[in-house]
């Protein structure tokens, strides 16, 4: 999935670009299991990214019908034109609003952040507007094959957090 986000990223560069994360919790782990893109009528500049509403509510739709619902929406990622993984003061902002909102049916949201140096900032970020910096497994398969890899994990690897 990481591959995914650096293949959509590298083209539009030094424009952002971004979409929607997909994942399940299990085992007191999330396993973000896929990314969308943009989707066609998003808006991509240097500084600002709006991904595209309808064409991500419809890559998630489908997941989650094709997963019985296993899979979820879990927050967003995007890609920054600079070194800079940590999330601004807007993205902060942004996924506040989505934690606080009922539609989005999630308590946290987390978030991805690309650098240009391709290196991940993994946040999640809670209503009240605080977050923590995580490091998170990212699987990057389908989840018919992360399923399979889930035996392969037992005992799980114990979540690493540290507060900012
Ligand atoms: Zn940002």
């Amino acid at each position: 999935m990481s591959e995914k986000m650096i293949s959509q990223s590298d083209p539009v560069a030094p424009n952002e670009t971004g979409g929607i994360l997909v994942g399940y919790l299990e085992y007191g782990i999330l396993f973000i299991t896929g990314a969308s893109d943009s989707g066609p009528h998003s808006t991509e500049s240097p500084t600002l990214f709006v991904r595209d509403s309808e064409y991500c509510q419809d890559y998630l739709e489908q997941i989650e019908t094709e997963s019985c619902r296993k899979i979820r929406y879990v927050g967003e990622w995007h890609s920054h034109p600079s070194s800079a993984f940590n999330p601004s003061q807007t993205d902060i902002k942004s996924l506040e609003s989505i934690a606080r909102q009922d539609h989005y049916a999630v308590d946290e949201a987390v978030s991805i952040i690309l650098s240009k140096d391709k290196e991940l900032g993994v946040t999640i970020h809670q209503k009240d507007g605080s977050f923590k910096l995580l490091a998170t497994v990212i699987v990057p398969r389908s989840y018919a094959e992360t399923n399979q890899m889930l035996d392969a994990l037992s005992p799980p690897e114990k979540k690493e957090e540290r507060t900012l």
